[in-house]
């Protein structure tokens, strides 16, 4: 996998088309790119909102706080849709133990990089196959 680094510009533009295909368009997301909370700096991004007034703020770890120790290179495409899958699980409330947020982390994880994959799929599709020469 390779190092996805977009601008804030490019989040706010995927945000938005993100928002779409996921059907949260009625949450108002304003996404950064920014420094982490140093006391817990171990994740690539990082989500606030208010299930009520469905407002969520979004923070995309710089590249030069993403943490070290990260099993993947940093994507900050998969990153976004990952917090903005939280909001749907938002509403359930949060996990009381730590099995139940690891199992809810790693699914969402897996949703997100779907979505993502999926959409790259379409905007880059696969080269026609080639005419053969006859
Ligand atoms: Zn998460």
């Amino acid at each position: 996998m390779q190092e996805v680094i977009l601008t804030e510009d490019e989040l706010r533009q995927l945000c938005a088309e993100y928002q779409r295909i996921l059907r949260l368009q009625d949450w108002r997301v304003r996404v950064k790119i920014g420094r982490p909370d140093p006391e817990q700096a171990d994740d690539g991004a990082y989500v606030t909102y208010n299930t009520t007034l469905r407002v969520a703020d979004i923070l995309i770890v710089a590249p030069e706080y993403y943490p070290t120790n990260a099993m993947m290179p940093q994507d900050m495409e998969i990153d976004l849709v990952h917090e903005l899958v939280h909001l749907y699980f938002a509403l359930l409330g949060k996990p009381s133990d730590d099995t139940g947020k690891d199992l809810l982390e790693a699914a969402i994880e897996s949703i997100a990089e779907a979505v993502v994959n999926l959409r790259r799929d379409n905007h880059n599709p696969g080269q026609e196959p080639k005419e053969q020469s006859p």
